[in-house]
């Protein structure tokens, strides 16, 4: 037996390591099964290249528990380690790696959660002692090694402090047990739930079997153990196979293999797949994405090697594409550097510009490919198209040609497709093309009735984000004109004016009022209206809408109302949030309720005295009809669901009233 000191020098690294990675000691599990997968594949390449000979046998990697010893214990048929090699890599290598490690991120806990590598070592996170029994291939069948040396196997032991034992020992398998005396205080480690939990989470597709106890099966009310051993995971995951050996059954098989609590099946799949100038693999899923809510539930994992790091690929992937499901797979991520990092790394920027391109070219494929089955599916995948189209800018230029708009009458088109459509009666005097919307067809019905009776068309904009969408495609289209053209594109919601005002024409019908008539009127219901709440004011307006529109309707500023919504999802637009919603309300001239109203004004020469020659003498005024009034503003406010309350109950009465008289 040989007895040495760990090539550490600060004195006792231990405690730091377990203080360090106290919050994620649960990796230890994945850096000892990575290591025995690795130690496995590396005697398959020996193989394949020929320089060890003979049957490879059961390759299989076991975790076991022994609840009376308190030990966890990992095992493989891998290359396995001679004496010298576990004092190579073990106790010089490993150890001194970690230190620098540990040195390097003392001030960044954060870092080290996620890391990758710190391997062999993070065993004493949860270990009081730590034993290694390997044999290494070159001692197989008692063979001798290079120099004609027996090759004997070896037993390591170390307590957690630098000092190590090493001896010979009798091991028949090739290969390397790990095995872990547990730390009373994790004794969570020697329950078989936890640790198939974390099998389940860090293995699941590893490409080596990994097997833990025996399957099991319920029988007559009773689990019973089987004969087969229970093996977690799926060696050949869909997104390691080829793309044309995989039928849309498989994808969604493993989609649910991916997530076990989804039901719901995905809308359709990308297979990612490039080794130069990086390496990557993956499959993303599309899920049908209502709203903000349920993004989260499921996330990308991501994996190195079919080891499971994380799914926390914010900085990996751009965040739109995080609503995304499905694994990405690439050993270019660097993974044991600090997360504000990895947006820097020039690889990660490539890996999140390649995906990009590949989830807008599969869109743009699908969309040409059948336009009816995709428009089908656009209410599901909009809040994702339309937040890649609001954050990245190389999305924005192909998705545009694939983003539709969704009439009320559940029609789609892009916008290039809707422009056309209704560019000849939408467009007004000035040049402008004016695009209708609604968020809420059922309040905003009476507009939209005078729309279409006009022959408008109205869009359906009832997802979070079309509020900034809209936003967007007015400002590219201005971006995209000659400045001497000054034409706009305008979205305009169905009850930001009158639909005359909205999309203003030539031959618009006017009043034959006078200034100071209206005015006479305006100060009439201007004098009835409620009484402004903070939260929301009303201004009057006088306007020859038509005669069959209401004699009195609300109207919302298209721009103060959108940056009032806007300024919900995005910071430093406070203060339009703060602004109360203020509402216009329009006597409608046209109306001939009104003109019998404006026909009972009475003019009221000189009453004020002229300060200007050229001032207004002329005062109208209308009295006597607050009744009148009051009804049609209430009638207004019910037309915009906005008479509640007493208001409400008063409005009734007085209608009662009306019809008794
Ligand atoms: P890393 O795996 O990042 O190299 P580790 O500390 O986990 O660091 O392991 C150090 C080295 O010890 C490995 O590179 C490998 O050579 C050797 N090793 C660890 N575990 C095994 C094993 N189960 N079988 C064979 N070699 C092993």
């Amino acid at each position: 037996m040989s007895k040495g000191n760990i090539g550490v020098t600060s004195d006792n690294i231990f405690p730091v390591i377990k203080k360090f990675l106290y919050s994620d000691h649960e990796i230890f599990l994945r850096e000892l099964i990575s290591n025995a997968v690795d130690a496995t594949q590396k005697l398959k390449t020996l193989s394949s290249v020929g320089e060890m000979k003979g049957d490879l046998g059961d390759l299989r990697v076991r975790v076991s528990i022994d609840k009376n010893k308190k030990t966890l214990t990992v095992s493989d048929h891998g290359i396995g380690m001679t004496a010298e090699e576990v004092d190579k890599y073990i106790n010089q290598i490993a150890f001194s790696g970690a230190e620098e490690f540990v040195n390097k991120y003392k001030d960044k806990t954060e870092a080290i959660i996620g890391h990758f590598g710190l391997g062999f070592y993070s065993a004493f996170m949860v270990s009081k002692k730590v034993e290694i029994f390997s044999l290494s291939y070159k001692g197989e069948n008692g063979a001798n090694g290079e120099n004609g040396e027996m090759v004997k196997a070896v037993h390591w032991s170390c307590e957690g402090d630098p000092e190590y034992t090493m001896e010979e020992t009798i091991k028949a398998e090739r290969g390397t047990d790990i095995v872990l005396h547990i730390d009373d205080e994790f004794s969570q480690y020697l329950e078989d739930a936890t640790i198939e939990g974390l099998l389940k989470k860090y293995c699941k597709f590893l490409p080596v079997e990994i097997a833990f106890g025996k399957k099991k099966e319920w029988k007559d009310g009773k689990e019973v153990e089987l004969d087969e051993e229970n093996i977690i995971n799926d060696v050949n995951p869909a997104w390691t196979r080829k793309p044309s050996e995989l039928k849309d059954e498989d994808y969604d098989k493993f989609y649910h293999e991916l997530y076990p609590m989804q039901l719901e099946e995905p809308l359709f799949h990308i297979h990612l797949n490039v080794d130069y100038p990086f390496n990557l693999t993956g499959i993303l899923y599309f899920p049908k994405i209502k709203s903000n809510l349920d993004v989260h539930r499921n996330k990308i994992q991501l994996y190195c090697n079919q080891v499971y790091v994380t799914d926390e690929v914010e900085n990996i992937v751009p965040e739109y594409l995080t609503l995304l499901h499905g694994v990405i797979d690439s050993p270019d991520i660097p993974l044991n550097v600090s997360r504000s990092y990895l947006q820097s790394d020039n690889n990660v920027k490539k890996i999140s510009g390649y995906i990009t391109k590949k989830v807008a070219d599969k869109l743009m494929e699908l969309y040409k490919a059948d336009k009816e089955e995709f428009a089908k599916k656009w209410d599901d995948i909009k809040m994702f198209i339309q937040f890649g189209m609001l954050t990245d800018e190389k999305f924005y230029e192909k998705a545009k040609d694939f983003a539709l708009l969704k009439n009320l009458n559940g029609e789609y088109a892009t916008l290039e497709e809707y422009k056309a459509k209704v560019k000849d009666a939408q467009t007004d005097k000035d040049g402008n093309l004016v695009l209708l919307y609604t968020n809420d067809p059922d309040a905003h019905y009476t507009y939209i009735e005078r729309a279409k009776a006009k022959g408008y068309d109205v869009l359906l904009m009832d997802g979070e984000l079309d509020v900034h969408c809209m936003s967007q495609a007015e400002q590219k289209e201005m971006g995209d004109q000659p400045s001497a053209v000054s034409h706009q594109l305008r979205f305009v919601r169905i009850d930001s004016d009158t639909i005359e005002n909205l999309i203003k024409k030539e031959d618009q019908a006017k009043d034959t009022y006078s200034d100071e008539q209206k005015e006479g009127l305006r100060k009439a219901f201007e004098g009835l209206l409620p009484s402004a709440e903070d939260k929301l004011r009303y201004t009057v307006t006088c306007e020859a809408a038509a005669a069959d529109a209401l004699p009195v309707f609300l109207t919302q500023n298209e721009f103060m109302r959108r940056m009032k919504e806007m300024s919900a999802h995005q910071q430093g637009m406070s203060f339009y949030g703060q602004m109360p919603d203020s509402y216009n309300l329009v006597v409608n001239t046209a109306h001939p309720l009104i003109q019998e109203l404006a026909a009972k004004e009475k003019e009221e020469k000189g009453s004020e005295e002229p300060k200007k020659e050229t001032e207004v003498k002329t005062v109208y005024k209308l009295e006597g009809e607050d009744e009148k009034i009051k009804q049609l503003i209430d009638i207004a406010l019910l037309a915009s669901g906005q008479l509640k309350g007493e208001a409400l109950a008063k409005f009734v009465n007085r209608s009662v009233d009306l019809l008794k008289e």
